[in-house]
């Protein structure tokens, strides 16, 4: 048991409340709390859900589901639970998802620590008594040593500022705060607007079932067969069987999945290989299509290849030329996430679905019964908005963060996100982010980053216990270092080329800074050389 846990009896005034409290319940949150439990330290999680499941809980729009295979989307950190979980298909839905997120939460007895409901409005640390004070937006105070923010990196969701929308007289939803009821479109107009990676996965639900689907369209993208099915109870024991073997094979790719990048040029091989190669892998389906070759997202000659190969499947799709232009994108492949796609460019031959570029004029406004775009009016019943979140950056700045003398995070990262490993950031001692920006997080499978990032914090709590210590706190010298590093490799990249949320561009006034760390595997052996130093580039104090 660490010092810190040593200490914790709660209330009292000259001690803190708990040794941790944790923000978010999702998978971080949840995995967070039991290697803290673990350690013998007391912890609650502050979560706003009623729930568990973090962005499983809050995006559950028709056709949700993960774009990683569901055999490596989950813990892997007990075998048991690896074992007696049995996904129903290759790409969990988003129930599924929820039910495994609550079957964790059961399975260790994870509520008694978790306050639902429960929105937290500030974090201050007071130097004084070095502890951090969370103040919930119900106006309770709670107390503890360390603050780890599980609270995600797509958890803001961005409803932009129409004109007009508060006069709309339908209901309007956003994918990533979908009602827990079902929303039935059944005879409907409805109107999309966003076409990312959400829309791309409702759309041909939506479709489906309305009268009629208008999509505005602002910029087009990429999308890639996710090829679904049942997971055959035969495949799913072969890999559990296995699941050691996988998971090695995993932590050595550069995105902690199974595909290994094919590490040849897409420039030096034939035309006729090159084609076979982006076939395989389109046959395949999903994410791995960017393993095609090693410099799809280094050299732009050889991402063109990778466009246009798919920018012909979209042109064979889709019946209406025209459709087919506006549905192309021009920009480079895999700049913004590729999305994982089931019928989305067929669902453009229907009769009842209407392609509307508002690439050039905005969507003017709207009204009580719709909206206006290049200066026509379309009636609509609901409006769904898939645009996207504030990224990384947001679930962070919408609680009022204050560290050393009082200064905010959000005045801190004025010019972009800064901090060390995206995990601590000078001047907030005992304040972690799991997969916060400066990690790999989102360029990865998030269930490996998440644990990967939980153990080196919960052993590096343990680290400051042990040797009797109360403050953990990044170096200036070492955040600084970390943010140079972590620009470089971007800017070696394609990556700043578009106009991705991966930049915050999405967001008005938003710095335009990449966000993540480019470097699954490069990562973690940083992590584990720190931890080797004695926690080197922190202060443990
Ligand atoms: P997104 O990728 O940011 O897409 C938002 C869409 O809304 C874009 O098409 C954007 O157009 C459009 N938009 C934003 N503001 C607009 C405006 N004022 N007018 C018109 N269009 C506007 O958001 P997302 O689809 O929710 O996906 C975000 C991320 O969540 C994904 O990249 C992925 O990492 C994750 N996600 C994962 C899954 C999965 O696992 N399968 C599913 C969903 C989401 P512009 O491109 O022009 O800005």
């Amino acid at each position: 048991m660490g010092e810190a846990g040593r200490r914790s009896n709660g209330g009292g005034a000259a001690h803190p409340d708990f040794d941790v409290l944790i923000v978010g319940a999702g998978f971080g949150g949840m995995y967070m709390l039991l290697k803290l439990r673990e350690l013998g330290l007391s912890a609650r999680v502050l979560e706003t859900g009623s729930g568990v499941g973090g962005t499983w809980y809050w995006n559950r729009y028709p056709g949700a589901r993960c774009d990683v295979e569901s055999m490596e989307y989950c813990y892997q950190f007990s075998d048991e639970l690896q074992q007696e979980w049995n996904w129903s298909e290759r790409y969990s839905p988003q129930p599924e998802i929820l039910d495994y997120a609550n079957h964790v939460a059961d399975r260790y007895d994870l509520r008694r620590d978790i306050q639902f409901d429960t929105r937290v409005a500030s974090a201050v640390f007071h130097e004084d008594r070095g502890v951090w004070v969370l103040e919930t937006e119900g106006g309770e105070q709670l107390s503890a040593t360390y603050c780890v923010m599980a609270t995600g990196c797509l958890s803001s969701a961005n409803v932009p500022d129409f004109k007009g929308l508060e006069t709309f007289r339908g209901p309007w939803y956003h994918t990533g705060n979908w009602p827990h009821e079902e929303v039935d479109f059944s005879g409907q107009r409805v109107a999309v607007i966003g076409t990312g990676s959400s829309a791309i996965q409702s759309i041909p639900v939506i479709a489906e079932q309305a009268e009629h689907l208008y999509v505005f369209q602002r910029t087009p993208n990429y999308a890639v067969p996710a090829r679904n099915t049942p997971l055959a109870p035969e495949v799913r024991d072969r890999i559990k069987e296995n699941y050691a073997e996988l998971r090695a094979l995993e932590k050595t790719t550069r995105n902690g999945t199974q595909y290994p990048i094919n590490d040849v040029s897409a420039l030096d091989v034939s035309a006729q290989e090159r084609e076979r190669r982006f076939q395989a892998m389109w046959d395949n389906g999903g994410l791995c299509y960017m393993t095609s070759f090693n410099d799809l997202l280094l050299s732009r000659e050889a991402n063109d290849t990778a466009a246009e190969f798919i920018r012909s499947r979209i042109r064979e799709t889709v019946d209406d030329p025209e459709k087919a232009e506006l549905l192309s994108p021009k920009s480079v492949v895999g700049c913004k996430r590729l999305c994982v796609d089931t019928d989305y460019y067929k669902t453009y031959n229907r009769s009842n679905v209407t392609l509307v570029d508002v690439s050039q004029s905005p969507v003017e406004k709207i009204t009580a019964d719709g909206l206006i775009a290049k200066g026509d009016a379309y009636q609509v019943d609901t409006i769904v908005f898939a645009t996207g979140f504030d990224a990384m950056t947001g679930s962070l700045n919408r609680i009022d963060i204050r560290g050393r003398g009082g200064r905010t995070l959000k005045d801190k990262w004025g010019e972009g996100p800064r901090t060390y490993l995206g995990i601590a950031v000078a001047g907030f001692p005992n304040l972690f982010t799991i997969t916060g920006p400066g990690s790999p997080s989102v360029l990865t499978n998030m269930l490996p980053s998440i644990e990967q990032h939980v153990e080196f914090i919960s052993d590096m709590i343990d680290y400051a216990g042990e040797h009797d210590r109360r403050t953990v706190e990044a170096t200036a010298e070492a955040e600084d270092e970390w943010v140079g590093h972590v620009n470089l490799l971007a800017g070696k990249t394609l990556y700043p080329s578009c106009n991705s949320w991966y930049l915050g561009v999405n967001i008005p006034g938003k710095p335009r800074v990449f966000m993540p760390y480019l470097g699954y595997q490069a990562y973690q052996e940083k992590c584990r050389e720190v931890a080797a130093n004695g926690y080197e580039g922190f202060q443990v104090g």
